[in-house]
């Protein structure tokens, strides 16, 4: 008997261009979908999925889930003090209760919306890790390493204790992973990124990494070392095991066939590169390149959301603009970017991020009920175009339903937003110590 069967749902299984199935119906049992098509069976749960669309959970690819403790804190402040005088010192102050609150948070946002999986980037990553292990969803974790100053020592910065703990726990497999990470080329020194990439060789992890976010950190790069960040990094032997870079708004033609050579991916994060001002990333000709792009929410500190459903179409929409041709990245393009190769880059490419046989079941299910998605001509198009986050009527991980219909399974909601806003958001207005 099967756990679970979904019912007559308009599936777009992301497994091939512009397929959409009608009618289908998806098998579920261990975790697991056995079978897509017309087949019945018996199951212990039946979702009805009559004039719904059902596609696989989406990927956020780069994000600082925790900061969601500083949603709204800090708009539109230029991108130095923005970081410097608001990011760093509330970063500075937050413990760990107060991270694994903005987390939660964040997770909660995040399953709402769709996103069956994240790569985070952020500190406190173990229990960060305990937390999403117990609500259900996956996450692929890193503290990143910055190496500023003389009296730096990498055996004693807490990036790298952590990283280690991680890596001992987690690993390369499995639903929550360790990732090694090398915060951006302008915070450490070569020495160090190789240090990080020794752990990624040995323990076959992905390295996730900001690259060339602005146009003064890719500028800054070259005059330092006469070469660009990307170029630097593999000169390093970086790029010689699997690397997820964030961000990519400034890369050469170059960069970009160097990084589509090597097996890293790209993920684009349009929200927060428009808000910080940072520019728009040529998307158009990293996949003409050859580049896997997935996509990311980055920090709800420069978004202000984890809607990925908002990044899809604005990928699309920049990348149309940017090119002024209506043809460039496509509704089936910009929904792979969010799943299919959030999948790659994450390294569950044969895992997740379509729906088939043999692939653990992270489904979302989206209501078609409301007006703005009404009439559909095209499923493809509407879930590019016109799908919010809030649309959301089911969320699945590995088989087990953790958001239906308004109500979060695994997770108290009304817990996690009171703990941040009594407990965190006291610390990040510096009153509490
Ligand atoms: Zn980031």
């Amino acid at each position: 008997m099967l756990d679970t069967l979904i019912k007559n749902a308009v599936l777009l299984p992301m497994t091939a261009p512009g397929e959409v199935i009608y009618g289908a119906n998806v098998g579920i049992k261990d975790g697991k979908t056995v079978f897509i098509g017309r087949d019945e069976a018996e199951a212990a749960s039946v979702i009805d999925a009559a004039g719904r669309l059902v596609m696989p959970g989406l990927i956020n690819a780069h994000a600082h889930t925790a900061m969601c403790v500083m949603r709204g804190y800090a708009d539109d402040y230029s991108l130095k003090a923005w970081l410097y005088d608001k990011v760093f010192p509330v970063e500075a102050r937050l413990d760990e209760r107060a991270i694994v609150a903005g987390a939660e948070l964040g997770i909660a946002e995040m399953l709402r919306f769709g996103t069956t999986s994240f790569s985070d980037m952020y500190f406190c990553q173990p229990a960060v890790a305990k937390a999403a292990e117990r609500i259900g969803i996956k996450a692929n974790l890193c503290n990143a390493v910055l190496a500023l100053g003389d009296s730096y020592v990498f055996e004693k910065d807490r990036a790298v204790i952590e990283t280690e703990e991680l890596l001992k726990e987690y690993g390369a497999k499995g639903p929550i992973r360790a990732d090694v990470s090398i915060h951006a080329e302008y915070t450490s020194p070569p020495e160090i990124w190789r240090r990080v990439h020794a752990w990624a060789k040995e323990t076959g992890v992905v390295t996730h990494i900001h690259l060339s976010e602005t146009k003064s950190e890719h500028e800054e790069c070259i005059a330092r070392r006469g070469m660009t960040p990307a170029a630097a990094f593999a000169a390093n032997g970086v790029m010689d095991t699997p690397v997820l870079f964030a961000h990519g708004v400034w890369l050469s033609g170059d960069d970009m066939r160097l990084i589509a050579e090597s097996s890293a991916s790209v993920a684009h994060c349009p929200v927060s590169n428009l808000k910080l001002g940072s520019g728009v990333a040529d998307v158009h000709a990293m996949i003409e390149n050859g580049v896997n792009v997935c996509l990311g929410t980055d920090g709800v500190c420069s978004n202000n959301s984890l809607d990925l459903f908002e990044e899809i179409k604005l990928a699309a929409l920049l990348a149309k603009g940017k090119n002024l041709d209506p043809t460039a990245l496509p509704a089936y393009e910009a929904l792979k970017m969010a799943t299919v190769n959030g999948a790659k880059a994450q390294g569950r490419e044969g895992e997740t991020g379509v729906i088939a046989p043999g692939y653990d079941a992270d489904i979302i299910m989206i209501n078609t009920d409301a007006p703005h998605l009404r009439p559909i001509y095209d499923p493809i198009s509407a879930a590019a175009y016109s799908v919010q986050g809030a649309d959301v009527a089911m969320t699945m991980v590995m088989g087990r339903v953790l958001y239906k219909d308004g109500e979060w399974l695994t997770l108290d909601v009304e817990k996690a937003v009171r703990e941040v806003e009594e407990y965190a958001v006291p610390i990040v207005k510096g009153n509490r110590n």
